[in-house]
């Protein structure tokens, strides 16, 4: 029997996923086998519905239910979350698209979970920005556009149906101002998923490059451009906006749960544990307010909080586990891996330099 679907945030069935999430979080951490399982269970539950309009078969769910949501999950197995974030970011490119045979053909089977997809645009927000020569460029054919070269950070490209991907527009060779998005097909001629990277934490995320060899793509996959700055169009996958804040506070919040528990039986533990869950506090009330529109707080500014809770909350918990936790398959070190991640993901220059600036125990300009 199919479990319940969770149509709010404070549906009981959002616990039972977030039980079985987290009861797999161990072993998906040290097999780094991609979350197939997760994801199942999380299309049976409904997961997909919540950031889709009903118009394609979705729940629509808020931006404060959807935050409230990933911090649920987050809390529960970061992996997967991650991978959501990815599959969600192309999901809501494509809802914003005026591309309408494109919407119809594949946001109805991506909310049913019978397609995957992810996104291939880090090359526009974060990565490789400093390079003369974009990494993946795209000139216009007939019926459509070549694309030749490569996306240096795709979540789960070979487990996915079509990625979401950005292309920077040549003419003759020469780069243009312009971009393009494309929902490039993963079985077309010349693409080819990349060896996933082994990395210090959300190794079982599957990231890698995406090459992209004389790829011929109709005009039929486009989602967006050419035009400058394809990314400020609609929504998205925006970099440095408040999603990776929430992960990153659903991961300080397993962290201060499992120093909450070690000090019942620990009272020295008590100051520590009550700074921190104010600190909690203080940045989970910062996030709601920007996602409701009412704080002035820069996202980059409640990003730094949320990082560096993150990283905090991690360490004490190992700090607290002591040799044990250090041992790999005890949550507190994949914890303080997986904080690391934080650091580097979809981290614009402003959020990089307040990370690096807290790291040196200076205040950010
Ligand atoms: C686990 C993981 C999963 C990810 N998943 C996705 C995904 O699914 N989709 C997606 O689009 N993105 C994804 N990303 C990309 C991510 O959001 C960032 O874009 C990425 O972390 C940027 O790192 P980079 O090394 O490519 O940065 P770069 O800026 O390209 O830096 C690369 C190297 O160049 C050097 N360098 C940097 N700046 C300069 C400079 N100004 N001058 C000279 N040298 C310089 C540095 O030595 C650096 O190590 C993922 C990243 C990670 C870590």
């Amino acid at each position: 029997m199919s479990p319940k679907k969770i149509t709010s945030p404070e549906d009981p069935a959002m616990g039972e996923l977030c039980a079985e999430l987290a009861g797999l979080a161990r072993e998906l951490d040290l097999s780094n086998e991609w979350p197939a399982r997760q994801l199942q269970l999380c299309g049976e539950y409904g997961v997909f519905e919540w950031f889709l309009d009903p118009e394609w078969g979705g729940q629509g769910w808020d931006n404060q239910a959807i935050v409230h949501g990933y911090l649920a999950l987050s809390s529960a197995c970061l992996t997967t979350t991650f991978v959501i974030t990815q599959r969600t970011g192309a999901c809501r490119r494509i809802a914003s698209s005026s591309n309408g045979e494109l919407q119809a053909e594949l946001l109805p089977d991506l909310v049913r979970g019978k397609l995957m997809t992810t996104v291939g645009i880090s090359h526009l927000t974060t990565s490789r920005r400093h390079l003369a020569r974009p990494v993946l460029c795209a000139e216009r054919a007939a019926g459509g556009y070549v694309l030749n070269g490569f996306s240096p950070w795709v979540t789960g490209a070979a487990q996915s149906d079509f990625v979401v991907v950005g292309a920077t527009m040549t003419v003759d060779d020469q780069v243009t101002p312009e971009q393009l998005l494309v929902a490039l097909p993963m079985n077309l001629p010349g693409v080819v998923a990349g060896e996933p990277a082994q990395m210090v934490g959300v190794t079982a995320s599957h990231t890698g490059q995406l090459q992209l060899q004389e790829v011929f793509v109709e005009d039929r996959w486009v989602v967006a451009g050419p035009l400058e700055n394809v990314m400020s169009v609609g929504i998205g996958a925006g970099s440095g906006g408040y999603q990776t804040s929430t992960l990153a506070l659903g991961l300080a919040r397993s962290a201060i749960e499992f120093l909450a528990a070690e000090s019942v039986q620990r009272p020295e533990l008590g100051t520590p544990l009550e700074a921190l869950q104010q600190n909690y506090q203080e940045v989970h009330n910062q996030l709601f307010s920007v996602v409701r529109g009412e704080s002035d707080c820069l996202t980059e500014l409640l990003r730094q909080r949320a990082n560096s809770l993150a990283l905090r909350s991690a360490q004490a918990a190992l700090a607290a586990a002591k040799g044990t936790g250090y041992i790999l398959g005890h949550p507190a070190g994949r914890w303080c891996r997986e904080a690391l991640f934080f650091l580097v993901w979809s981290c614009p220059q402003p959020v990089l330099s307040a990370n690096l600036c807290e790291l040196a125990g200076i205040a950010s300009e």
